[in-house]
């Protein structure tokens, strides 16, 4: 069958084409309900990435049309579902069955990226953290606040959220942070001893994807082996405080859909966090735009100010 897709044939310019969607063997077809912006794909958009033409698109979420050969059964047509998958700026989508992520038809919430979400999985498993611990979250944008909705937990000492942005940071509470912390105002270092009684935090999570959020993520870690998980995606290589890091002894892991070694596994996972309810997404979607505006949504995302948290393409 025929679908409309959106294809970057040049740096910063889109084109709506028609393309070719063919089932192929273990994968299903989806209705796209809408797909989800990335940093990542910034990269992409900029030249920085990648060889255009290509179909861009990969936090898609719909509704099953068809199911092809030597599927399981898992997935049925009229299934909620989202999952890793690409070319999703379209009406039209395919993807494995195997890396699908059933949604329960009564969830609340209307959209649902799947592939962020499921990066969030990798940042909550990567940074487990201890009964009494203290969790900051550093960067309070959608991956931010996901992790927070995820990890904020009353078995937590105190759960810090940190951004120059005062409204991120009021999101930040409603979904559980204890604590906030306006680097652009105070000392932010200061400020979480005052927070842990000068321990500072035994984890933190990094998702500012800038290069002074990592320094402040670094510099808020206590010493003796505290775990920083880096969840956000970078322009280009930053320059990393090494002494401070080895000064710490800080563990650094990496919540790239890439440190997954059994996705099919990550999936189920992410599917458990989304069906619960975990995961409050519809909030923090501040931009939508149509598939015939592709353009106009990757222009306003890359030159996003205050007040954008995370942009969808729908049908
Ligand atoms: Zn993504």
């Amino acid at each position: 069958m025929k679908t409309r897709q959106a294809v970057l044939v040049k740096p910063r310019r889109f084109e709506i084409q028609q393309a070719d969607v063919a089932l192929g063997e273990g994968q299903i077809l989806v209705e796209t309900a809408g797909c989800g912006l990335c940093t990542y794909e910034l990269n992409h958009w900029a030249g920085r990435l990648g060889t255009p033409p290509m179909a861009l698109g990969h936090e898609g979420y719909g509704v099953v049309v068809e199911v092809g050969p030597g599927t399981t059964g898992r997935v049925k047509a009229g299934d909620r579902v989202t999952g890793l998958c690409g070319k999703c700026f379209s009406d039209y989508f395919t993807m494995p069955e195997r890396h699908v992520m059933l949604i329960r038809p009564d969830l609340d919430q209307q959209h649902v990226p799947g592939e962020p979400l499921y990066c969030v999985h990798n940042v909550v498993r990567a940074a487990h953290p201890e009964i009494g611990d203290c969790l900051a979250i550093v960067g309070c944008g959608p991956m931010g606040l996901w992790s927070l909705q995820a990890l904020a937990s009353p078995t937590l000492a105190a759960v810090v959220a940190v951004d120059v942005d005062d409204e991120k940071l009021d999101l930040a509470k409603l979904y559980g942070a204890t604590h906030s912390i306006n680097p652009g105002k105070c000392d932010a270092v200061e400020a979480m001893k005052e927070i842990t009684a000068g321990r500072l935090a035994d984890v933190v999570v990094e998702a500012t994807g800038a290069a002074a959020g990592m320094e402040t993520a670094i510099h808020l870690l206590r010493p003796r082996r505290p775990r920083l998980v880096v969840c956000s995606s970078f322009e280009g290589p930053i320059q990393l405080n090494v002494p401070a890091l080895l000064a710490k002894a800080v563990d650094v892991l990496h919540a790239h859909p890439g440190i997954c070694m059994d996705r099919e596994d990550g999936c189920r996972r992410t599917e458990t966090l989304i069906n619960h309810g975990v995961f409050r997404t519809d909030r923090l979607i501040s931009h939508r735009f149509p598939l015939e505006d592709v353009q106009k949504a990757f222009e306003t995302f890359e030159n996003r100010g205050k007040g954008y948290l995370k942009g969808i393409v729908t049908r």
